[in-house]
């Protein structure tokens, strides 16, 4: 066949085709011209799934009669008069299309009146033209009729009239959503049908339980964010299904952009996402409309114009995801959740009235809301899509130590315990001190002690409610559940951690000092032994520290007490000796480069007072603890310790600083 040029009429009828495609499409391309035209009431009334009959009448601004010759020609449009229009349109239609396109593939009749008019007009149009007029008695409005659809496309009749009873439903959808975005009354009935089906109310909900039943309605949430100008967001506003929401029919999720019902596949991805983390295997019903600077809004994406594009997807999307998220939170926390706290046996003080205060309800167990709540990977955070592929956890070599196969709330109680009793098993792996190691013949040790020492000191009591009162939540659950990466720089003392999608610098030597002064407020005269051999003369180490040291008779005054609350031995011989150190955690020893400093701290210490006197003890042994140039392993260990012991308190804010979050560095590659 040689290249022939087709005739008008079949690229006419071609392209029809491809505007509308079934009875829907041209329902709603009718009845966006009638909300263009300003409609507060709109009919539909349809028969055979709208292959015979499609009408819809509107109590609209009309159309001029001088109007009518061109109407149903394409390209043909009152809404734009220039292309830059179409980036300001704030009509639903502008191409000009959809009236000659029915045209083309139907019988179609329009009668219109103006409200300048004294009868209205009837006309017929066949393939884009005006076939004749006539005067007929009308309201204000107009009534466009389509007849025949299809009746010159046998094979899209064919295919699309097997599936007639489902047309109906398609159509009455399409009325419904734009009857709960539009103020105003709109019906839809089949014909012959006595009642058409009404939608009207005063509020979007009454129209949404009008439409999907009052259970529906029922447990629906309001959404709604007010501008955000740098998004171009000028408001999101909407309905979402509350976490008691449940129905055996499957609504699909309803999205307006601009006031045109729109199909948005990665808002509606990523709200699936989060209700399939708040509520698996759930159904969910979501009605939206994003009112965005028209400028930001490309609408000419395709001629059906089910589809829209617009700036700061990404952002908007999970906008709407973070107003989702809590608006189910704040339902789930006045849901009267009562869960057993994560670190209430941290820091738990059984014999003692006074508890520290983590939010702890009497029965042991803390209100939800008292730790923030476990950070959620929504979908639409994520970058890693496949599960399969290795988290950061997984190149980690796991330990074999059996601790980490107990819960943690076995784990506190009895941890330290553990940790001593196996201390004399791991002795023979025992790393040597830092500092003179090679002189030094250090023991680590634990007295067999089944059960731990109970004293009921006040004044230990209330330095742990110290603590415990200057609690951040945030820190606290970020450490708990944070992966460690490595250390980032051994002599400045900063490790890399990652929590959720995020990675942060820690100092971990101001954190292994409230680490050790935690744990010697924790295990307080239960510590394990570290044995110096013959002992280290407290004047040399004072020497060290440049303290000319002649009132030591204070420390061994108070060597009984230093031995029994704290696993310090100070020997007298000729001079005075130390010769114990507690052993505060397995597997890490103090640096000897901080003896020196510890010493000068313990002759410092306020010693009139138990509460100041114990206090000051146990900081000092903080600062003895504080790793000086450690191993990964060592910082590991105490990165592994603060996760499952540790209370972190709001000072520690600026030791943990955010480096990197993997949806802004996202955003970064985006732009890149
Ligand atoms: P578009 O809506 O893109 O402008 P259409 O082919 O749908 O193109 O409509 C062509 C023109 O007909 C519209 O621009 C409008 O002026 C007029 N029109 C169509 N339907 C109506 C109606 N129901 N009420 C008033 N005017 C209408
Ligand atoms: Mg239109």
């Amino acid at each position: 066949m040689n290249i022939q040029k087709l005739q008008e009429h079949v690229v006419h009828q071609i392209a029809a085709g491809e505007i509308i495609a079934s009875p829907r499409n041209a329902l709603k391309e009718l009845l966006e011209n009638s909300l263009d035209s300003g409609a507060t009431k709109i009919d539909v009334v349809v028969a055979d799934g709208g292959f015979k009959l499609l009408s819809v009448t509107d109590n609209g601004c009309g159309i001029a009669e001088e109007d009518l010759p061109i109407l149903c020609q394409r390209f043909t449009t009152s809404k734009i008069r220039a292309f830059e229009d179409i980036t300001n349109v704030s009509t639903l239609g502008f191409r000009g299309e959809a009236l000659a396109s029915i045209s083309h593939i139907s019988h179609l009749k329009v009668v219109t009146k103006r409200a300048n008019q004294d009868v209205a007009v009837s006309a017929a149009f066949e393939a884009g033209e005006l076939r004749h007029t006539k005067p007929i008695a009308g309201l204000q409005g107009t009534q466009v009729n389509i007849e025949s659809l299809f009746f010159n496309n046998a094979s899209r009749l064919k295919s699309l009239r097997s599936r007639k009873s489902h047309e109906y439903a398609g159509i009455l959808e399409v009325v419904t959503r734009y009857a709960i975005e539009y103020p105003g009354t709109f019906s839809c009935k089949q014909q012959g049908d006595a009642q058409p089906t009404v939608i009207e109310g005063r509020t979007q909900k009454d129209k949404i339980a009008r439409v999907f039943g009052s259970k529906v309605a029922g447990d629906l949430l309001e959404l709604i964010n007010g501008a955000i100008p740098p998004l171009g967001v000028v408001e999101i506003r909407g309905y979402v299904s509350n976490l008691d929401y449940s129905s055996s029919r499957t609504i699909p999720y309803i999205f307006f952009v601009n006031g045109r019902l729109v199909e948005c596949r990665p808002l509606q991805r990523a709200i699936q996402g989060v209700y399939s983390l708040n509520r698996p295997k759930s159904s969910s019903f979501v009605f939206l409309s994003l009112k965005l600077e028209s400028q930001n809004v490309d609408v000419n994406v395709h001629p059906k114009k089910t589809q829209v594009s617009f700036l700061y997807e990404q952002e908007i999307i999970e906008k709407v995801c973070e107003n989702l998220e809590s608006l189910l939170n704040k339902q789930e926390s006045t849901r009267s959740y009562s869960t057993q706290s994560l670190i209430s046996s941290r820091f738990t003080d059984p014999d003692t009235e006074t508890r520290p205060n983590l939010g702890l309800s009497k029965g042991g167990t803390t209100t939800y809301d008292a730790l923030p709540s476990t950070p959620t990977r929504y979908e639409y955070k994520l970058v890693r899509t496949d599960p399969k592929q290795s988290t950061l956890a997984s190149f980690k070599v796991p330990k074999l130590s059996p601790r980490k196969t107990k819960r943690m709330s076995e784990l506190d109680s009895e941890d330290s315990r553990n940790d001593k009793d196996q201390s004399d098993e791991d002795m023979a792996h025992r790393e040597p001190l830092q500092g003179d190691r090679s002189t030094q013949e250090a023991e680590q040790s634990q007295p067999l002690r089944l059960k731990p020492r109970q004293m009921n000191l006040k004044s230990i009591s209330k330095l742990k409610k110290k603590v415990s009162d200057a609690l951040s939540p945030r820190l606290t659950k970020l450490l708990m559940q944070h992966t460690f990466v490595g250390v980032v720089d051994a002599n400045r003392g900063l490790a890399a951690i990652q929590f959720d999608v995020r990675l942060y610098l820690a100092n971990f030597r101001e954190l292994s000092f409230h680490l050790f002064y935690q744990l010697g407020l924790m295990d307080f005269s239960n510590f394990g032994t570290i044995h110096l051999g013959n002992g280290i003369a407290v004047e040399e180490l004072l020497e060290l520290a440049g303290i000319q040291s002649d009132h030591l008779d204070q420390l061994e005054t108070m060597s009984e007490m230093l031995e029994d609350y704290f696993k310090i031995k100070l020997v007298s011989k000729e001079k005075l000796m130390v010769t114990q150190l507690p052993l505060m955690l397995l597997n890490y020893a103090p640096s000897f480069a901080n003896l020196p400093k510890f010493f000068a701290q313990l002759l410092e210490a306020n010693w009139d007072s138990e509460e100041d006197c114990l206090h000051d003890v146990l900081v000092a042994l903080a600062h003895l603890h504080v790793p000086v140039s450690p191993s990964t392993q060592e910082v590991e260990n105490i990165f592994d310790t603060i996760k499952r012991k540790f209370i972190a308190t709001a000072d520690l804010q600026p030791s943990i600083i955010e480096i990197a979050s993997l949806p802004e560095l996202y955003k970064v590659f985006e732009r890149c």
